[in-house]
């Protein structure tokens, strides 16, 4: 099958612009999936790539994925995505940053840029030197902004409660059992979020001293990152890595609900057909991880305070009954009824 420029992961993207600055540096791709619902919002990625197709396929899937999650957290926002290609040394300098924040002035708003992997505040504080085209910066007291990391763990935890509630009929998530796996930002704050309900914890992390550390806020056990997929539990949140839920991994669950914040947690879109076959609910990623977007676009469009932010986070378990719901109905997995259900949102059905 021929696709359009030779490209898979092209997926009618409304524009892809290469940006190179010979002077700083600065090679960077920035791709504008949608802007049907509004601005492309997305973050910027900063990182060394083996070679520049890589690149483009991350800003191409990102892209997308920016349009999916913004449309079904309810955002008046589009998708895009920026990559910056490092080099070898990560070598990255103001200059660099102010010519990338050119980039996306020259946009005109078209595109609105915050934090991904590899880039933190104090970087985004310099883009802003140059465009006004940016979020995720940091936030007085009071205001909405900052780490969007307790607001991601927040949407997971009320998805969480909202996925035992339809597996389970529990209201809460008392004296239930969680597996997690990582004990980063999200992971903490779900961690915190349970046990504060009574929900008995096992905890793995790659790093045994965080691990350690959060079980022991927590009142949790570690477990080692070899077991925790196989753990019989009620809940597996998955709060670390992507492609976890693949052929091998899905047939040792023991656990009747997935839900946690990684992104792209499902190998492949059959591995969501797996998950269902096997009576397990999912959550898809993109909607329950919500949260910390909510925060950063609520902060950019200016349209609210915690309050809006904290209603907003608050319709990702409703968005989730939704997508279950229609998933019972029509017998197709959550995560392709949420593709759906996203692309009929952005006008792509
Ligand atoms: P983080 O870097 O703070 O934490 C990730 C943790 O996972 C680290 O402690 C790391 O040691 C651990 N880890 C890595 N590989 C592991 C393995 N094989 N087994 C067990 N632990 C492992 O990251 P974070 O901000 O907490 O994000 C967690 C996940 O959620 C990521 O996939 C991220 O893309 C996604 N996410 C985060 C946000 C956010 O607001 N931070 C928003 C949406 C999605």
């Amino acid at each position: 099958m021929t696709t359009p420029w030779g490209l898979p992961d092209f997926d009618d993207h409304e524009a892809v612009h290469f940006i190179t600055n010979d002077q700083c540096g600065l090679r960077a791709i920035i791709a504008v999936h949608s802007t049907h619902l509004g601005p492309a919002a997305g973050g910027c990625r900063f990182w060394h790539y083996a070679k520049d197709e890589e690149a483009l396929v991350d800003a191409l899937r990102l892209s997308r994925g920016m349009s999916y999650k913004n449309a079904m957290a309810g955002l008046p926002l589009g998708g895009g995505k920026a990559v910056i290609l490092a080099d070898a040394e990560r070598t990255k300098t103001p200059e660099m940053l102010h010519a990338f924040g050119k980039a996306v002035n020259d946009l005109g708003g078209r595109y609105i840029t915050a934090e991904d992997v590899g880039v933190n505040v104090a970087d985004m504080i310099e883009v802003s030197r140059t465009t006004q085209y940016v979020a995720g910066l940091p936030n007085s007291e009071g205001d909405v902004g900052g780490d969007p990391g307790p607001h991601t763990s927040l949407g997971v935890f009320l998805g969480i409660k909202a996925a035992v509630k339809r597996a389970l009929g529990k209201d809460s998530v008392d004296g239930l059992h969680v597996a997690l796996q990582g004990a980063g930002s999200v992971a903490t704050g779900v961690a915190l979020h349970a046990c504060t309900e009574g929900a008995k914890l096992s905890i793995a992390d790659i790093d045994d001293v965080k691990a350690k550390k959060l079980a022991d806020r927590a009142g949790g056990k570690v477990v080692s990152p070899d077991e925790i997929l196989g753990l019989e539990a009620d809940v597996l949140s998955p709060c670390a890595l992507g492609a976890i839920l693949n052929e091998s991994t899905i047939p040792l669950l023991k656990v009747p609900v997935v839900a946690g914040a990684a992104n792209n947690q499902l190998a492949t879109d059959e591995d969501g057909e797996r998950l269902n076959a096997r009576g397990i609910l999912y959550a898809p990623d993109y909607v329950i991880n919500a949260g910390g977007i909510i925060n950063v676009c609520t902060e950019y469009l200016g349209d609210g305070d915690a309050s809006l932010v904290r209603r907003r986070i608050e319709g990702i378990p409703v968005r989730l009954e939704q997508i279950w719901a229609e998933s019972s109905e029509s017998g197709r997995d959550p995560a392709a009824v949420a593709d759906a259900m996203a692309q009929r949102l952005i006008g792509r059905a």
